[in-house]
């Protein structure tokens, strides 16, 4: 799985927008989803001019969702510092 591929996953196109930060469905956190893919190519500006995009998670009971990157809580899982 390549989560900074540049084309959409098939999957992503079915995501929902989720409010918090996890499964609209289940409430499973973003860290237990079997795919994940991230929209880099097409970075928006935020209220705070910070660059955010979307984050597209496929949870395990089957829902897609996605969510902005700057509502993401603070983890060294995806973190871009390079
Ligand atoms: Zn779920």
């Amino acid at each position: 799985m390549d989560a900074f591929q540049p084309t959409p996953p098939e999957w992503t196109q079915r995501a929902k927008h989720a409010l918090q930060f996890c499964c609209p469905t289940c409430g499973a956190s973003a860290y237990d989803a079997q795919r994940v893919w991230l929209n880099r190519r097409a970075p928006v500006m935020s209220e705070d001019y910070q660059r955010k995009w979307q984050e597209f998670y496929d949870c395990e009971c089957g829902t897609a969702w996605w969510a902005w990157s700057s509502d993401r809580p603070p983890s060294d899982l995806t973190r871009e510092d390079s």
